[in-house]
């Protein structure tokens, strides 16, 4: 079973309760490894059974530190090495080899005396990134701005792409408001009639007063000197901007401080024969709030994959029956699962051993147990962000970030699906930007990328999260509504035509409006896929004919 989310302070005690757990046992296991030492070197040499306690010894070896029995470990290492040069020869051990295996069970047993050490506690570092990620989805933006005009003029701009702004001229009111209500972010000028850095020294003085509750402030000012660019970034400015603001950015700006970001738990499967460590590393990860899964037979491994579907995987290089490296290949031969990172983690210190392992299990990095929390997390963690974006990069447009044709289409086969067993309706619009080559031909190819992503823009802000907005080619867009029938997807798809209409785009000192065709089909009306589509496409191509800047709805006269 994947783990469920965790309360992060129950963390430490179950990790107590492991560490007694393998305390518990750590008498019993260094007495196996002595007892089949003796019965190796008595009667049953076989380099089989030599194998088999070279595993023991090893997964000792592995373990011990972590939970405390430091020296344990490097007299289990050493012992290892020996075992392994034992087993190299193939033959049984001379005398002198035996001497030595002897003395090194000894000491083991006296390391299981020593005194444990505490469980390292979670650092500051874990702490850091454990904490919930303040996601701000409110649109209040905070205007702070003494020229009425230019103020007027940027929140309207604002506005059509769904920021509720609030202006402000003077300090003490914006101080009033946000003490208040605290917005997504504060937008602010510099010089006021106050003083040349006036704006600066009110948001250091807000930030002093609000610690950590203080809302992420954008700076914009016609001052482009290093002095004030400096004391904005003192100040904990996000942003600066150089008058007159270049709306697009600013907006990319905003919607980065204000996504909402829903981020899913990051999937660690963790694979690793020794049963106590696997579950100390989950617990680790646990606490940064990934959801982990383990898999102590690697026999399971490839059922547990396509179902748990992690975003990455942490292994154990030696495991009995198969080994990491083998495993990591099986894995990689699989195409789905090729860009998946796989993380080894051994006790393996050369490194030329460890390159090995990378370059035939297809892994992507090389842990030496015992490993830090630290580094433990810091590895899965950068690396499974990485595997995502790369994922979502795939899916996605890279100009406007939408889902991409390929995927608009899969995402539409799905809701259908969906719509179908829940027995409801959906539509389906496209949109087609109106004259766009004329857009392209007066004010080039740059401006008329511009005008896609604001159409972007305002589609995802308009629209529900439940909602889905394709890219579907280069001018055209598709819209997915889940639970909507044609009446209200004509009022929606015509307030956004109608907003977007208002937009002023950037296009150098030239004014320009740019305006879309939208077409919409609804499920159940057009049964299937094919005839959603060309219902919505005959909608557009009416919508063009009858003079573009309109939303058609199919079936409708
Ligand atoms: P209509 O109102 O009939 O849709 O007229 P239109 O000019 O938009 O029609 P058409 O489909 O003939 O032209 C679409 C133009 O869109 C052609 C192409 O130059 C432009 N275009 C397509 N993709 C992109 C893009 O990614 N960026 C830019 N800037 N222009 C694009
Ligand atoms: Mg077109
Ligand atoms: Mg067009």
């Amino acid at each position: 079973m994947p783990s469920s989310p965790v309360n992060p302070d129950q963390i430490q005690e179950q990790m107590q309760a492991l560490q007694a757990a393998y305390a518990e046992k750590i008498g019993k296991r260094v007495l196996e490894i002595k007892q089949s030492w003796e019965q190796l070197v008595q009667d049953e040499w076989s380099p089989e059974n030599l194998r088999t306690l070279h595993r023991r010894v090893h997964s000792l070896a592995g373990s011990g530190a972590t939970f405390g029995f430091a020296y344990l470990s490097t007299i289990a290492r050493t012992l290892e090495i020996l075992l392994t040069s034992i087993l190299e020869t193939g033959n049984p051990p001379i005398a002198l080899q035996r001497i030595q295996v002897q003395a090194l069970l000894s000491s083991l047993n006296q390391a299981i005396q020593e005194p444990e050490q505490a469980l390292p506690e979670l650092s500051a570092l874990v702490a850091l990134h454990s904490s919930p990620t303040k996601s701000n989805s409110s649109h209040l933006i905070y205007l702070v701005e003494d020229e009425p005009e230019l103020a007027r003029d940027l929140a309207l701009q604002i506005g059509y792409f769904g920021y509720e702004v609030v202006c402000f001229d003077n300090s003490s009111d914006l101080k009033q408001a946000v003490l208040q209500q605290s917005p997504a972010v504060i937008l602010t000028d510099i010089i006021f009639s106050e003083g040349y850095s006036a704006g600066l020294e009110m948001i250091t003085a807000l930030g002093r007063q609000l610690g950590s509750n203080m809302p992420p402030v954008v700076f914009m000012s016609v001052r482009e000197d290093l002095t004030a660019r400096l004391q904005a970034v003192r100040a904990g400015g996000k942003a600066y901007f150089t008058k007159p603001v270049h709306v697009p950015s600013l907006l990319d700006k905003l919607d980065e401080l204000t996504r909402a970001r829903p981020q899913e738990a990051y999937r660690v499967l963790i694979v690793d024969d020794e049963s106590h460590l696997a579950v100390y590393y989950s617990l680790i990860l646990q606490r940064m709030g990934m959801v982990t899964q383990v898999v102590t037979d690697p026999f399971d491994l490839i059922a547990v994959m396509a179902e748990f579907n992690p975003d990455l995987i942490l292994m154990d290089v030696y495991m009995p029956h198969c080994s990491g490296l083998e495993l990591g290949a099986v894995i990689r031969q699989e195409p789905a699962y090729v860009g998946i990172p796989i993380v080894f983690l051994s006790t393996e210190t050369d490194l030329s051993k460890q390159l090995n392992v990378i370059n035939l299990g297809g892994g992507d990095e090389f842990l030496t147990k015992p490993i830090q929390p630290d580094h433990l997390i810091m590895a899965v963690y950068a690396r499974a962000q990485r595997a995502r974006t790369l994922r979502s990069l795939m899916a996605t447009d890279s100009l406007t970030g939408l889902l991409n044709h390929t995927t608009s289409k899969e995402q539409l086969l799905q809701e259908l699906l969906r719509a179908e067993r829940t027995q409801s309706s959906l539509a389906f619009a496209m949109l087609d930007l109106d004259h766009f080559k004329g857009v392209n031909d007066t004010y080039g190819h740059a401006v008329g990328d511009r005008v896609i992503k604001s159409l972007s823009r305002l589609l995802q802000q308009r629209l529900r999260r439940t909602d889905t907005v394709g890219r579907y080619g280069g001018e055209e867009f598709v819209v997915i509504l889940p639970n909507t029938d044609g009446d209200a997807a004509y009022k929606i798809m015509d307030n956004i035509r109608q907003r977007f209409a208002q937009v002023r785009q950037q296009a150098e000192d030239k004014k320009l409006f740019a305006t879309f065709s939208c077409g919409i089909a609804v499920y159940p009306e057009f049964p299937d896929m094919d005839s959603l589509m060309v219902a919505a496409d005959k909608a557009l191509y009416r919508a063009k004919h009858q003079g573009r800047n309109q939303v058609v709805l199919a079936g409708k006269p």
